[in-house]
């Protein structure tokens, strides 16, 4: 059976076709990601503060490592004025709580929540 060299799809996928090399239609069609950069993340967060809005930004924190990371990045590190927001559903572990109540504290932002 065929593969592909750079992914391992077989030729029983639908519609795949491989080239003289053994890589699939779908590793030579895929798009390179390449990312906009800081400068255009500046750009945005600029954009956000000209508004002179009562906040900048939004952050949905779910207390994972993720949300809270870009809690801190966006209140010490950009200088955002934020609001962070959960959508409790009735699933978070007292961990994630204990952490959402951290961060809140630590950061002094508001937090809106649907308790
Ligand atoms: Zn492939």
């Amino acid at each position: 059976m065929k593969t592909c060299n750079n992914c391992l799809l077989d030729e029983n996928y639908p519609q795949i076709s491989f080239n003289e090399n053994n890589i699939c239609s779908l590793c030579e069609s895929k798009k390179i990601y390449k990312p906009f950069g800081e400068e255009k993340l500046l750009d945005i967060l600029q954009w956000a503060k000209n508004k002179n809005a009562e906040y900048d930004a939004l952050v949905p924190l779910s207390g994972g490592k993720d949300s809270t990371y870009i809690l801190h990045l966006a209140v010490n590190i950009y200088k955002l004025r934020m609001m962070a927001m959960t959508y409790d559903n009735g699933l978070f572990s007292q961990f994630a709580k204990d952490n959402i109540e951290r961060a809140i504290q630590i950061t002094g932002v508001k937090h809106f929540n649907n308790h």
